[in-house]
């Protein structure tokens, strides 16, 4: 693909150099605000550099000692950092983090499938985010990658049931194609793509309406190309990689303008500082940084390495996996 006719280029170098700059800046204050997201963080700035081919920007060493001491030895769970509480969302990060540096043997595997096992409902197969018990479609989404990276994705293990979990998925499903964030919710494109990568980790995609979900999903794209997340909501590049990486989960990435969602991602690019942002002349993070090239890199843009749309971890390192969909 990438036959866009756009001027603009993505800024490789000047993105490579933001990212490192945000782990260097550890006397500011934004880099302690942002304290509780430091591991989605680190994953979000790691994956981006693996897709420019420059994963070697952080130090290895130094990535993996961080992680390790996130890892809380009575739960198995990992926290943000190593003064924060185990979350299903810093575990899943830590563990890609891991893949992508070849080092998930270096932390308590073990500790790891407790945590997860532990935090599934008996009952409802819903999965808790953390022991305060918040659920939604995100956590079946983390817990089944986090047992497939691991190989533990066993159908019937008797603290875990991935039936249950699927068909809480199948309770957030819409009329309109669409799923929530838990039963009842109404369709986003963010809680879509958890739910196809629970289904698409368990081979459960054939119960999903493919074309009725893909109608929805290209409905997300408005004329100036870029795509939101729900019906009237303002264009956003994360939504590049949301509804992308379901339509390729789908077999329909080719559904939307290529074209046109390249060059509203590329807009949002900061020429000089480098970075992306949720859209032109809005300030750039590292969360829209990564998921504005993960977009590009679906649409098969120049340069970047391919992404699997349903792990969000590069091609390059999937077959680390432990445990991959039996079709992908
Ligand atoms: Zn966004």
């Amino acid at each position: 693909m990438a036959e866009t006719t756009t001027q603009l280029k993505y800024f490789k170098e000047k993105h490579i150099a933001y990212i490192k700059d945000l782990g260097e800046k550890t006397d500011e204050l934004e880099y302690w605000l942002s304290e509780h997201l430091r591991m989605n963080g680190l994953y979000w700035g790691l994956t981006a550099l693996a897709l420019m081919g420059s994963v070697d920007t952080l130090d290895r060493a130094d990535v993996i000692a961080y992680v390790k001491s996130c890892q809380h030895t009575s739960s198995g769970g990992f926290g943000a950092s190593p003064s924060h509480d185990a979350h299903l969302l810093s575990t899943l990060s830590a563990l890609q983090i891991l893949v992508i540096l070849d080092a998930v043997d270096t932390v308590d595997e073990a500790g790891i499938l407790r945590y997860v096992r532990g935090l599934q409902d008996s009952t409802s197969g819903a999965i808790y985010g953390d022991s305060y018990g918040e659920s939604d479609t995100r956590f079946v989404y983390i817990a089944f990658q986090i047992l497939s990276i691991l190989g533990e994705l066993n159908s019937n293990h008797p603290q875990f049931s991935v039936e249950k979990s699927v068909d809480f998925i199948m309770a957030c499903a819409n009329l309109d194609g669409g799923f929530g964030m838990v039963p009842g919710a109404e369709s986003h494109a963010a809680q879509i793509f958890t739910a196809l990568g629970a289904l698409t980790i368990s081979n459960q995609m054939h119960r999903v309406d493919k074309d009725l979900l893909s109608w929805w999903l290209c409905e997300r794209q408005l004329p100036c190309g870029g795509l939101n997340g729900r019906p009237e909501k303002l264009p956003d590049v994360c939504y590049s990689w949301w509804v992308v990486s379901s339509l390729a989960m789908l077999g329909r990435v080719h559904w939307i303008d290529g074209a046109k969602l390249t060059e509203f991602i590329l807009e949002a690019q900061d020429e000089e500082a480098g970075g992306i942002a949720d859209r032109k002349g809005d300030q750039t993070d590292v969360f829209h940084t990564l998921f504005g090239t993960a977009g590009l890199s679906l649409l098969g843009y120049e340069g970047l390495e391919e992404i699997n749309p349903v792990y969000c971890l590069p091609n390059s390192v999937m077959h680390r996996v432990r445990q991959p969909p039996a079709t992908n």
